[in-house]
This record gives C-alpha cells, sequence and structure tokens, in this order.
C-alpha cells in the first residue's frame, strides 16, 4: 500500500519535472512553427509517460498503473490532435517495446485518454482554457480509467484494485490538475514576457538593458540595426568597447559604473556624433535596475535620436529672433490680438507710440482693459466724453476688421492703425506716428488755400480779379435761373483816367485805382456780391437777388461816395476823380443769358453813361436792343 503511494508519488515528481523541462525548453524552440512546436509538445509529454512508465506499478495479467494517462490527456488538451498523436506514438512505441501480456490493454488505455484529450481540446478549441477545463479533463479521464480498468482487469481481485487504482486515479487526477496549472500559468507568463520582450526591443529610439558588467543584456531592433546586427541576440554579452572607439568606449564605461556604484540616474545627456559625414545629436538616459533587496544588478538605458528636433527648434529660435529683430528694428509700432481680443504680442514702440495707456498695453491684457485705461487717461481725442461699457463692448467687437484708422492723440500726434485679420483669426495692428504727414497735409491744404486766394486776387486793389469774376458770374447766372431772383450787374469804368496818369503820374494812378476799389467795398458790403477788377481802370460788382432799382440805388451810392472822396483830376472836367458805371438787370423772368451776353449789354449801358457826359449811371434797357444807346441816366454831383 505504501509502496504503491510512494511509486506514484515518484510518478507525480516525474510529470513535475516533464512540465519544468518543457517550461525551460520552450524558450529555447520559441522560434519554431506552431505546427514544430505542437509536436515538441507532444514528443516531450511523450518522453515524460515513457519516463512515468518505467516507474510503473505492475498489477496482474501484465497491467501497469503509471501516470502515463495524465502526460497523455495534457498533450491532448494543450497540444491538441498534433501533440496527443506524438504523445500516443512515443508512449505506445515504448508500451510496445515493453512487450508483455498487457500490451494491448496497454495501447488501447493510451488511445482511449489520448482520444479524450482530444475530445477536450475540440470541446475548448474556440475559447482560452481554464482551470475548470482541466478539472473536467481529470474528471473524464478518470471515469475513463476505470471504466477501462474494470473492462480490461476484470479478472483482478477487488483488494487489489482499491488498493492499486484508487491511489493512481488520485494521483492521475492531482497530475492532471497540476500540469494543466503549471501549463496554464506557464501561458501567462510567457505572454507577459512576450509583451515585455515586444515594449522593449519593438519600440522606437534605442533601448538596452546592461548588466553590472556594462554588458548588454537585451536590446531592441533599433540598437541592433544601428551597431549592423542583424538581430538583437547577436548583441547579448557585448560591450561598448567591442562597438565604440577605445576612447568613447571607456567614458561610457567609466560613466556607468559610476551610476552602478552611486545609484544617481543620467538623464538627458546631450551627444552631438559624427557618424560618416553626418554629425547627429543624441539624448540619453540610464537608469540603475535594482533586484529585489535594492541591490544595483545592472542599468537600463534609453537613447533618443534628436538630430531633426534639434534642428526645428534651431531654426524655429532663428526664425523667432528675426522676427523680435524686426519688431524691435521697425520704426513702427506691432501688436497681434488673439481671436478673443487678447494682446499676444507687442514691440517698445508700440507701447511708446501709446504713452499713457502704455502700462495696459503688456501681453496678456484683453483690449477691453486697454480701451479701458485709453478713455481713462482721455489719451485719443475721438473717443465720446462718457465711455460706457457698451462703447467698449462695441469697440472690442470690431478690433477684428480689416481696417485703416487715423486717430489723433491729445499730446497733438496722429496716429495710422491698419488692421489686418490672419487666417487663424488674429489681429495684426500695426501704428505708425504719422504727425509730421499730418502737418504737412495741413500746411499744403492752407497754402493751396493761399495760392487759390492769390490766384483769384488782384494785386493792386486786393478785391477779387477777372478770372474770379468769370467763375463767379457763371455760378450766380445758373442759381439765378434755378431760383428764378433776379441778378445784377455794374461795370464802372474810372472817367478820364488816362489824364489822370498823364497828370500824376503812374504811381498815382495806382493809388487812385485803390481809393476807387476801397470806395466799392464800403458800398458793396453783402457777403454774397462779388467786387472785381474788371481791367486797367475798370471794376464790375455782380449783385445776386438785386432788381434793377436796388443795382441803380447801389451805383449811385458809389457814385456819390467816389466824388465825396474829392480826389483832385485836374484832367476831368468834374475836377475831381468820378466814374461811369453801367447797370444791368437780368430780370427773374427772362430768358437764359451767357455771362458774355450779360457783361456786354452792361458795357453797352456804359458806353451810354460815358456818352452823355460821364460820372453817371447809365440802365440797360430791352428798347436798346437795337443797338442804339438808352437815353435815361443819373449823375452824380
Ligand atoms: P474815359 O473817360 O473815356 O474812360 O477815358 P479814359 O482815359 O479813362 O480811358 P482810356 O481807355 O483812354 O484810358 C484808360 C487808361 O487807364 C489807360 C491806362 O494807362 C490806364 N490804366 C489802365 N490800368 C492801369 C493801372 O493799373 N494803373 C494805372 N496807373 N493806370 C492804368
Ligand atoms: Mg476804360
Ligand atoms: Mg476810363
Amino acid at each position: 500500500m505504501s509502496t504503491t503511494w510512494q511509486i506514484l508519488t515518484g510518478n507525480l515528481a516525474v510529470v513535475a519535472l516533464v512540465m519544468s523541462v518543457w517550461a525551460h525548453f520552450y524558450y529555447r524552440f520559441r522560434n519554431l512553427s506552431a505546427l514544430q512546436s505542437k509536436v515538441a509538445f507532444g514528443l516531450t509529454m511523450g518522453l515524460g509517460a515513457i519516463a512515468s512508465m518505467l516507474l510503473s506499478i505492475p498489477v496482474n495479467s501484465g497491467a501497469f498503473i503509471d501516470l502515463r494517462s495524465s502526460l497523455i490527456a495534457i498533450s491532448g488538451l494543450f497540444g491538441g490532435p498534433v501533440a496527443a498523436i506524438a504523445t500516443m506514438a512515443v508512449a505506445g512505441g515504448f508500451r510496445i517495446y515493453s512487450g508483455g501480456a498487457g500490451t494491448i490493454n496497454g495501447i488501447t488505455g493510451i488511445l482511449l485518454i489520448g482520444a479524450v484529450g482530444v475530445a477536450a481540446h475540440i470541446i475548448v478549441q474556440n475559447r482560452k482554457i481554464g482551470i475548470i477545463d482541466v478539472v473536467l479533463l481529470a474528471a473524464a479521464v478518470c471515469v475513463t480509467l476505470v471504466g477501462s480498468t474494470l473492462v480490461l482487469l476484470s479478472s483482478a481481485d477487488g483488494q487489489t484494485l482499491t488498493s492499486i487504482v484508487a491511489p493512481a486515479l488520485f494521483l492521475n487526477s492531482c497530475a492532471i490538475i497540476i500540469s494543466g496549472l503549471v501549463l496554464l500559468q506557464f501561458e501567462r507568463i510567457a505572454l507577459e514576457r512576450d509583451l515585455l520582450t515586444a515594449a522593449l526591443t519593438q519600440t522606437s529610439d534605442y533601448h538596452y538593458v546592461k548588466n553590472s558588467q556594462s554588458q548588454f543584456v537585451i536590446v531592441n531592433r533599433n540598437v541592433a540595426e544601428h551597431h549592423h546586427f542583424s538581430s538583437p541576440a547577436e548583441m547579448i554579452g557585448l560591450t561598448d568597447f567591442q562597438l565604440a572607439t577605445q576612447r568613447r568606449a571607456e567614458i561610457l564605461f567609466a560613466e556607468e559604473q559610476e551610476l552602478l556604484r552611486n545609484g544617481k540616474p543620467v538623464i538627458d545627456k546631450i551627444e552631438q556624433l559624427r557618424e560618416g559625414e553626418q554629425e547627429r545629436c543624441y539624448s540619453t538616459s540610464k537608469f540603475p535596475l535594482r533586484d529585489g533587496k535594492g541591490e544595483i544588478i545592472g542599468l537600463a538605458g534609453a537613447t533618443r535620436d534628436i538630430t531633426e528636433q534639434r534642428r526645428v527648434e534651431r531654426e524655429l529660435t532663428e526664425s523667432r529672433n528675426l522676427l523680435s529683430h524686426a519688431m524691435a528694428g521697425m520704426s513702427d509700432g506691432f501688436a497681434m490680438f488673439g481671436p478673443d481680443g487678447t494682446l499676444l504680442f507687442c514691440n517698445e514702440q508700440y507701447r511708446c507710440l501709446f504713452p499713457l495707456s502704455a502700462p495696459a498695453r503688456i501681453p496678456g491684457a484683453n483690449i477691453k482693459d486697454i480701451l479701458r485705461k485709453v478713455a481713462e487717461t482721455e489719451e485719443r481725442r475721438d473717443l465720446p466724453k462718457d465711455v460706457t461699457d457698451d462703447w467698449i463692448d462695441n469697440a472690442a467687437a470690431h478690433l477684428h476688421q480689416d481696417k485703416d484708422e487715423e486717430i489723433d492723440l491729445c499730446d497733438g500726434r496722429w496716429l495710422s492703425l491698419r488692421t489686418r485679420l490672419t487666417t487663424d483669426g488674429k489681429a495684426l495692428v500695426v501704428v505708425s506716428d504719422i504727425t509730421a504727414m499730418k502737418q504737412a497735409e495741413h500746411s499744403l491744404r492752407e497754402l493751396a488755400e493761399q495760392m487759390k486766394s492769390l490766384a483769384e486776387t488782384d494785386a493792386l486793389t486786393g478785391i477779387v480779379n477777372r478770372r474770379a469774376f468769370d467763375q463767379a458770374i457763371v455760378i450766380e447766372l445758373a442759381r439765378s435761373a434755378r431760383n428764378r431772383t433776379p441778378l445784377s450787374l455794374l461795370l464802372i469804368d474810372v472817367d478820364r483816367f488816362k489824364a489822370y496818369n498823364d497828370t500824376y503820374g503812374h504811381v498815382a494812378g495806382d493809388e487812385c485805382l485803390k481809393a476807387v476799389s476801397d470806395c466799392l467795398r464800403e458800398v458793396v458790403k453783402r457777403r454774397t456780391d462779388v467786387v472785381a477788377r474788371f481791367g486797367g481802370e475798370e471794376f464790375v460788382v455782380l449783385l445776386p437777388e438785386t432788381d434793377e432799382g436796388a443795382a441803380q440805388a447801389l451805383a449811385l451810392k458809389f457814385l456819390t461816395g467816389l466824388r465825396a472822396l474829392e480826389i483832385p483830376h485836374a484832367g476831368s472836367e468834374f475836377r475831381y476823380v468820378t466814374a461811369s458805371v453801367g447797370v444791368l438787370t437780368k430780370q427773374s423772368s427772362s430768358s437764359e443769358l451767357v455771362s458774355a451776353e450779360l457783361i456786354k449789354r452792361a458795357d453797352d449801358a456804359l458806353y451810354d453813361a460815358k456818352r452823355n457826359g460821364r460820372n453817371q449811371i447809365s440802365t440797360w434797357s430791352a428798347q436798346k436792343c437795337d443797338g442804339r444807346r438808352q437815353k435815361g441816366s443819373s449823375r452824380s454831383r
């Protein structure tokens, strides 16, 4: 009894040994195909079955009891038909080789158990094998063993059966469950290990683990490729002395030994290395690896090729510097606002151009805060008196628009603000001081006004000249026609002026003409009236909205005023300077006339005044349209 237990327990040890042998060799065979792997598993289980058979207990009729069934069933469940066939072939072969009376029964038992294992495999084929499956397999094997024992060993006595078969069933079940658990656990560990290995070997960058002698224990594919090895396995056991120059290997070795001694990691060490024609840049970090007791047993390294990253960083820095220099060097102010109105960037000139609100113009500030500061300090002249929050909200909302503005500041400067939107919703504002341009523009406008005035002014008398009069009469004629208002014209000619010049000289003549024009200006006071020098010693007065009577009254007032000046004129029959006036009135009802016709008629009237004895007014009338001169006239006495 105790011998049976001892032998079968020894069998259990054989099963455990077979499992650990498989676990060990599985990693060696990991590159095998699925079929090869199944065959290898089946053969291993078959060898285990042979070992178990060598420790079997013989019962009557040449039969043996051992734990071969557990290995055959496990082979079927985990390895499927291929593994089961391999196991059955090995175990069956050995059983035939052993021979004896129970050979047929033994072979039949092997085939039956193999079939049970394969059947279990087929049942769980589409899902992961679990511990329940293993237990059920053990039960099925037990049932099969009991059944076959009853049939095959029918001649055995009851005591023999209970004393041998009971431990055999129990230990076979134990062997199946233990083997199943070991295989399941082993599969889980294998998967984790595969994942970790894949994570380490298939990552980008360069990853490696070194032992305390700085030998590579594991490297990823990139490290192997970098050093021109076809597989990472080829690098195991190598050191930097076989891979780098002696000098560099010494440096790396010293650095790693230092790390292994003091446990201080190396973090982001930047190295510039020449590789053929190229300079490449690497960032390396190395960390100590400790065992369960905290002792340093090696190191893990990660190296990243940062050549491209460095180049992009360098280019970015360069372009940033370039931009900053350009911004700082430009005379204009420059600011960039984000889509939400936040000031993202501005140069110093931008802040200098707005000295009062400069404290608010800092990156991070919102346009609303800036506008509030502008309003507070009354920096801009164009802001309303009471700036409300609504006004600020509205102004801020208009920031993101393409526009050109000109604003004047309280210190007298003018600024031009050019706002342009970028495709990503930012607003770029360029601010230029246009004060000088504005001043020049103002001066130019003044100059133009002066020029215009000079071009229209008679230099001697200071009243408007013939050119300005010609423009004025066209305008007034049109207005008179449009508004149906009368328009009068006085054409004035100084009497005997040639004689005046001859008597008193040309300079005195000029003075006399000035006195005449002053006298006219005294009399003609309405803003809309135009007093002009017509040429030589002739003057013309344009009187809009003035009827004939009023025009005659004005003319008489002038003659009286001139006479009252008593400018001596020895060459005149009146002894003082006098003038003759031709009066023409275009009635509101009269048909349209051109200016030349109007002047011609006034000149006719003036001719009449001269002919009638000078120093008098003559009014043009329609009766004289046949060319004869009008008779009626008034004289200044
Ligand atoms: P009447 O009474 O018929 O008008 O005779 P008048 O001598 O005034 O007319 P006339 O056309 O013969 O002479 C005009 C003179 O006016 C001739 C010219 O020397 C003089 N005169 C024209 N323009 C000026 C001027 O700007 N200054 C001066 N001093 N004389 C001028
Ligand atoms: Mg004249
Ligand atoms: Mg004259």
